[in-house]
């Protein structure tokens, strides 16, 4: 086409940028310190005003009837599956594609977790081999929004209601997404949120549990706090006096702190502004990288508008001389610092222990060959996101095969 092929900073080029860009960044700004600031000098730490400011704020942004904010999405995850009734024996299902969390949340309630492949073009969980994987013990489905899309909702949701299971989904991507106009975090049984500083909306840590069951919710409060209850009408004796309490189930102390909930509640209102701007980055990144055969765009299923939390650039190895090893490497001497989201589960040696072996899931292992999450935040510039496509075009172009 005329134009000579540049050389990458790998092959010996320029680097497309002099100082390094990292995958994702938190975005604080004034409103957020202050937010912080105003806690620690009028307000309890723990336990005080602002958890149920921002349990209503989560309701409102997201139609959720309950929400119930803790410590972590991990947490969150953990509560859920108790208050799904998860319990020894069970099976839970969810997919290989995803941080760890996943899959713990069943391991700490003494259930086993059950790993059904991925759609190869949209990478979530495929509600066929949802379907395929359920048995006498499953008990529930953890379905997650892998990289802010939105899970196949409807489908999953009937496979779970025919066969009595409560869908769970794992929403630490999807802050800001909806699915068929709906938020998510309003659609399935109980979503969690993360609020974990590389994800969309930061509380440092942070996370939430999303319902419209009341049942649940009041589970959930449970589980928050070690089992115990101030809540006359749930003790099982009269009350000794006004400082009486019961604990009348096994929880934890997952609470989150007030200053943790002030810094989300003021981070959430930047949250339209945070959509905005990613959703410019990632459709930047479409159009520059659907053009070239090398690279492959994850598919938008058209049900979910969707705000992107990570950006996964896929190689299409037959037509490259480089494997992803290598890409990742040539983009590191770009100065475009990326990551891999995510190793399979059940490749973990934990895993292997515990009798999973490579081979489960085609899908997801192919996948995971060829996937690198480019840089995506709030606060990239234009430049930034220019130098990035840059970078990942100069390496395709070079190492493309004939
Ligand atoms: C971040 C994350 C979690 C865990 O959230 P924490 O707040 O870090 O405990 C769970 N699932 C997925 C998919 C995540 O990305």
């Amino acid at each position: 086409m005329g134009k000579p092929i540049e050389k990458p900073a790998a092959a010996g080029g320029t680097p497309a940028r002099e100082s390094k860009i990292y995958y994702g960044h938190q975005y604080i700004d004034e409103a957020d310190v202050q937010a912080v600031v105003d806690v620690l000098r009028h307000h309890d730490l723990t336990c005080g005003p602002k958890i149920k400011e921002l349990e209503d704020k989560l309701c409102r942004l997201t139609g959720a009837k309950y929400a119930v904010v803790c410590s972590n999405g991990t947490a969150a995850l953990h509560m859920s599956c108790l208050a799904a009734g998860v319990g020894e024996g069970d099976e839970v299902i969810t997919t290989p594609i995803t941080f760890a969390a996943s899959a713990n949340c069943a391991l700490y309630c003494g259930a086993r977790p059950v790993f059904a492949d991925i759609d190869p073009e949209t990478y979530n969980i495929d509600p066929k081999k949802v379907a395929e994987a359920v048995t006498a013990r499953t008990k529930a489905v953890v379905a997650v929004d892998y990289t802010g899309q939105s899970a196949a909702l409807d489908p999953i949701r009937e496979i779970c209601k025919a066969r009595g299971l409560t869908l769970i989904e794992d929403g630490a991507h999807v802050i800001g997404t909806k699915y068929k106009g709906r938020y998510n975090g309003s659609v399935s049984d109980m979503t969690t949120f993360s609020f974990h500083p590389v994800k969309t909306v930061t509380g440092g840590e942070g996370g939430a549990v999303l319902t419209n069951d009341e049942a649940l919710y009041r589970k959930l409060l449970l589980y928050r706090a070690h089992g115990i209850t101030r809540d006359a009408s749930l003790m099982e004796h009269e009350p000794d006096g006004p400082w009486y309490y019961e604990q009348v189930d096994l929880g934890f102390n997952y609470r989150m702190t007030d200053i943790q909930a002030a810094l989300i509640i003021s981070q959430l209102d930047k949250l339209p502004m945070f959509s905005r701007r990613r959703k410019e980055i990632v459709s930047r990144y479409d159009e520059a990288f659907g053009k070239l055969p090398q690279l492959s765009v994850q598919k938008e299923i058209p049900e979910s508008d969707t705000t992107r939390h990570l950006y996964i650039l896929r190689i299409v190895p037959e037509k490259l001389t480089i494997d992803r090893r290598q890409f990742f490497d040539a983009l590191a001497a770009e100065n475009v610092c990326c990551n891999v989201h995510y190793i399979p589960t059940y490749y973990f040696p934990y895993y292997e222990k515990l009798g999973y072996h490579r081979g489960l899931c085609p899908n997801a292992e192919k996948l995971y060959e060829e996937i690198i999450s480019l840089p995506l935040y709030y606060a990239m510039t234009d430049e930034d996101v220019e130098s990035v496509i840059e970078a990942v075009t100069k390496i395709a172009v070079y190492y493309a095969k004939e």
